[in-house]
């Protein structure tokens, strides 16, 4: 029997809500299966451990997390401490040293839940969006100087490398290539931003000769986020830098009806260091600690787990049960129109893994 060893990192807010739920729905799943099981690590780092610790995650956690097979995010982000500080001490302090530079983020319209957009039923939008996790806007180049003064100037230096660049466009066209549309659109701003932008295009140009089977076209951002709205159906693919992304994928999750739903995959395709799982959505103050949190933003982030782990079968026994269970209004949180509570919808992703039917 293969034990899979995963870290499990709850954070801030909800995210110790949502990771408790992911964390029995995969029990269940693997107990199930019965050819493995899982060892769960957690790890109290965020926003509490930063008020006793002055950091948000000790100073070798990534050394206590290097050799897991995986990880299990929760969210950054804490009432009582800036953004930037719980970002880049948590999230982005293993994203970017575990080189997880494909964050790779679906979009479909689950059964059961309505789009806002009034034209789409469902089958139209089904998208991946992929986006570069390294480098680019989120690299953390520039400074401030003169702070608080009337001279004050501040920078944030997009940081683009052709190798960053090049091996994001790849991993994309070969993830368009595995799916039937067989289509990737590439996502720039290179009219206003003429250096690193139009490197993008170079280089999508380039990588494209490599996938004749793979059809693609170009967006500029903009306009990108027009096209999703009004003709979600002639997308599939997507890659876009790590700002563009991180806006366009919260636009998608709110198209396929909730930001509560959307599941990310923080990759190192490579597999020199472990790939992280996480939702989309943060630490969701406003409803923390009232047991109200979706929790299919982290099970869909756990069928990627799985997929990634090569358990192809329980990936899809999970997103099964998800599906059904997103199809019963009964199971809607309160972000979905409904009055189900993170547990009722975790009991019920359960019951439909162990095949229960009502
Ligand atoms: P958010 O995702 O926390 O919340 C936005 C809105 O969506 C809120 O109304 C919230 O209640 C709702 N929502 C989010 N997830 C939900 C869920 N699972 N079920 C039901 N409703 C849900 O975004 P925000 O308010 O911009 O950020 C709050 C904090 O989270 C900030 O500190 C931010 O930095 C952090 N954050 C962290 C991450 C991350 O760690 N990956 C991502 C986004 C935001
Ligand atoms: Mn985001």
């Amino acid at each position: 029997m293969t034990t899979y060893r995963i870290a499990a990192i709850p954070g801030d807010g909800i995210g110790g809500e949502v990771i408790s739920a992911g964390v029995e729905v995969l029990d269940a799943l693997a107990r199930r299966d019965g050819s493995f099981s899982f060892t769960f690590d957690s790890f109290d780092w965020g926003g509490e451990y930063y008020k006793r610790n002055g950091r948000m995650m000790p100073e070798n956690g990534r050394d206590l997390i290097r050799d897991h097979d995986a990880i299990l995010f929760g969210s950054a982000g804490h009432p009582e401490i800036p953004d930037h500080i719980t970002l880049w001490g948590l999230r982005l302090a293993i994203c970017q040293p575990f080189d997880q530079y494909a964050n790779v983020r679906p979009t479909r319209i689950l059964p059961g839940i309505t789009s806002p957009l009034r034209h789409v039923s469902g089958p139209e939008l089904d998208w991946v969006i992929v986006r570069e996790n390294s480098e680019g806007e989120y690299a953390g180049v520039g400074g401030r100087v003169h702070q608080g003064s009337p001279l004050e100037a501040a920078t944030d230096v997009s940081m683009f490398t052709r190798l960053g660049v090049a091996r994001i466009i790849r991993f994309a066209f070969r993830l368009a290539q595995s799916r039937p549309r067989r289509h990737l659109t590439v996502v720039t701003k290179s009219n206003a931003q003429r250096h690193a932008m139009v490197m993008w295009d170079e280089v999508a140009a380039e990588v494209a000769g490599e996938f004749p089977d793979v059809t693609w076209d170009k967006m500029l951002v903009d306009a990108m986020t027009v096209r999703m709205v009004m003709k979600p159906d002639s997308l599939d693919t997507i890659v876009a830098t790590n700002l563009h992304a991180d806006i366009l994928s919260d636009l998608a999750a709110a198209l396929a009806g909730s930001l509560g739903i959307a599941p990310t995959a923080n990759l190192n395709p490579e597999r020199d260091f472990p790939s992280m799982f996480e939702p989309i959505h943060g630490s969701a103050f406003d409803i923390t600690g009232k047991g109200v949190a979706n929790p299919v933003g982290t099970f869909w982030s756990s069928v990627m787990m799985l997929e990634h782990l090569g358990e192809a079968d329980a990936a899809a026994r999970l997103m099964a049960a998800i599906e059904r269970v997103t199809g019963d209004p009964r199971c809607h949180t309160p972000d979905l129109g409904g009055t189900a509570r993170t547990a009722d919808v975790t009991a019920a992703v359960i019951a439909a893994i162990n095949g229960a039917n009502d």
